[in-house]
């Protein structure tokens, strides 16, 4: 079972990382080989100095954290991942250079998807949003030019919600 989308801001896709498909909520994590592919999609393979257990139980803590920040308005999750780490500016050979300190390596992953968030309401606030179509629990970082879109994806919640409109305004008989 793949996802049925990538590409969406660090913080959006550890949210995505759980989704519903056909009514079932599948979760990239409970793959054999989910956590490794997830790690690798954000250039994190390799670089962890920690069990993949403990790896994975940060990253879903902190994707339990990002959902209450986003759905419940509840900061308290999202600010508890956070205290496990901090940026650190400094210099090297000359050039600025952010370093990110965690008290546990494990918690890497985890701390970065969650500044990240952080980040993204910085910078556009109004862009973080839901999908639009009722049961998909997906959500996205809108980049059009006039803010316009709906969808986790088009191709599966554009068109699905599409032919839904489309059926209630044309009922069978
Ligand atoms: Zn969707």
């Amino acid at each position: 079972m793949t996802r049925p989308l990538t590409g969406e801001p660090l913080a959006l896709d550890l949210v995505n990382s759980v989704w519903v498909d056909h009514g079932r909520r599948l979760d990239q994590f409970d793959e054999p080989d989910g956590l490794e592919s997830w790690l690798a999609d954000h250039d994190m393979s390799g670089t962890v100095d920690a069990d993949s257990d403990t790896i994975r139980d940060a990253l879903v803590q902190a994707r339990s954290a990002l959902r209450a920040a986003l759905e419940d308005g509840d900061d308290g999750p999202l600010n508890g991942v956070l205290a496990h780490g901090f940026h650190r500016p400094g210099l090297r050979g000359g050039a600025p250079l952010v370093a990110t300190v965690v008290d546990d390596p494990a918690w890497l992953p985890a701390w970065t998807a969650a500044a990240d968030l952080v980040r993204l309401l910085t910078e556009r606030p109004d862009r973080v949003r839901h999908c639009a179509r009722p049961g998909c629990v997906l959500w996205f970082y809108d980049v059009s030019k006039n803010g316009s879109r709906r969808w986790c994806s088009m191709e599966v919640c554009g068109n699905r919600a599409k032919s839904e409109r489309f059926q209630k305004s044309h009922p069978r008989r």
